[in-house]
């Protein structure tokens, strides 16, 4: 196999070649300021920097062929609404669905979760028990706060080792009360941590249970296969994987997705309108309510061709190669402490360890400074230009677990190189030397 030219995949990101606005000192924004250094982005789950095959995409829509899709009889809508309906083909298989019908255009992962929820809301009934991953972002836990809310079920969350792993074997217990529907990560936001979902799914559906899987962290890192993981929904962001904002995605198997009740209702979701009574559409036509976010679909599309154009192989490998070098360097440090590591060997809360799984983190690695904020070093990163996220990262719940008031996050992307774990490195450095 050819080599993987790293260095012309980065260079595909104007943000990260051109250079950005806001540094100290230059708000005239011509990045020409003495001394001044590129960002360095290691902020990519939070939002993923754009290639600009994207940007470019969403251009040209605007000038060349903006229109509404759906609608109207001349030829800029028909192309508006081919090159929308494309894109929905392409999300179809890149995550493997078995058909276009099965994709629902959400404005992100949030969005998505919400009109499932909403949906759900006349197939639940109280005493109903929803099992949510411990360690899930607060997207996926506050909508099935909202639907217990409205139907008497019961929001349980699925445990965790002491790492802040799913605990497998607290797992099976839950299952054991027949859960309505299961929802999990797919992968992690605040530790980049994997879960097994193949084999939590199989047996949530043993056990009779709907299921969901959160992919916001996922998309961009792992091969996404919505059939082999035979889960009933499942939803992402295309900010995340090198696509705009405002934009997302929910699967759903056809004949789950049919039952959901719309959330939004209005133009473009219905079939026949009338006073005495109105009827909807089919999907996805019935989930999608109102013009949609046309050029964000568009850039989704480009978002898509781009990472088909790279060997996942070598993105896999290199991502993961940057990871453990990152992981490596932080273990060499004093005074740091890292999070979500497969605890395995440890005989922690969880029981044997023979249900434990292998887990591996992708994308993502959380740490603290022994004794310091968690703000502070955030602050002082920033100083230097270089770009982390330090916070609880919408997982309270998780921090809880884990006895923090938050944590510093380190992510990369596929643009991201050694030189920017260097500099992080070095720029940590400075940190503690600076408190410690
Ligand atoms: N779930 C996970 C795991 C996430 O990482 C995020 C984004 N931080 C979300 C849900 C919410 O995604 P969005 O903000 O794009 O709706």
């Amino acid at each position: 196999s050819t080599e993987f030219d790293h260095n012309a995949v980065r260079a595909q990101f104007p943000l990260l070649t051109l250079g950005n606005t806001q540094q100290d000192g230059d708000s005239d924004g011509d990045n020409s300021g003495q001394g001044e250094q590129q960002v360095c982005y290691l902020d990519t789950a939070a939002t993923s920097q754009k290639p600009q095959c994207v940007i470019d995409a969403m251009t040209a829509y605007y000038q060349r062929s903006n229109a509404n899709v759906h609608r109207a009889a001349h030829q800029l809508s028909a192309a508006a609404t081919r090159d929308y309906e494309a894109v929905r083909e392409q999300v179809a298989s890149f995550i493997n669905a078995a058909s276009s019908r099965e994709i629902i255009f959400t404005q992100g992962t949030t969005s998505a979760i919400n009109m499932l929820s909403y949906g759900l809301t006349e197939q639940f009934a109280k005493g109903d028990v929803i099992l949510v991953d411990g360690a899930a972002h607060h997207a996926n836990i506050v909508p099935w706060q909202e639907l217990a809310k409205r139907t008497g079920a019961i929001v349980k969350p699925i445990p965790l080792t002491n790492n802040g792993l799913i605990c497998q074997q607290g797992y099976q217990t839950l299952l054991v009360q027949k859960p309505k529907l299961v929802a999990l990560a797919h992968v992690t936001n605040a530790l980049g941590t994997i879960n097994p979902v193949a084999d939590m799914l199989a047996q949530a559906q043993q056990a009779g249970a709907m299921t969901f899987v959160d992919g916001a962290q996922a998309v961009a890192h792992l091969t996404v296969d919505v059939s082999a993981l035979n889960c009933d929904f499942y939803a992402f962001s295309g900010h995340k994987m090198y696509g705009p904002t405002g934009i997302g995605v929910l699967y759903g198997k056809f004949e789950q997705l049919d039952k959901l009740t719309p959330m939004l209702t209005g133009g473009e979701m219905i079939k026949t309108v009338s006073f005495s009574g109105t009827t909807f559409g089919e999907l996805p036509n019935r989930l999608e309510a109102g013009t949609p976010a046309i050029a964000e679909v568009i850039g989704l599309g480009a978002a898509i061709e781009f990472l088909n154009s790279l060997d996942k192989t070598h993105v896999s490998n290199h991502e993961r190669g940057l990871m453990s070098y990152l992981q490596q360097q932080l273990s060499l440090l004093e005074d740091i402490n890292l999070y979500g590591l497969d605890d395995s060997s440890e005989d922690g809360s969880c029981g044997t360890q023979s249900v434990q799984p292998q887990s591996t983190n992708v994308g993502a690695l959380a740490f603290n400074i022994k004794g310091e904020h968690h703000q502070d070093v955030g602050i002082l990163l920033d100083q230097q230009n270089i770009a982390v996220r330090c916070g609880h990262h919408c997982a309270m719940p998780l921090m809880e677990h884990l006895a923090l008031a938050g944590c510093c996050r380190v992510s990369i992307g596929v643009y991201s190189n050694k030189a920017d774990i260097d500099r992080f490195i070095n720029g940590l450095k400075e940190v503690i030397d600076i408190l410690v």
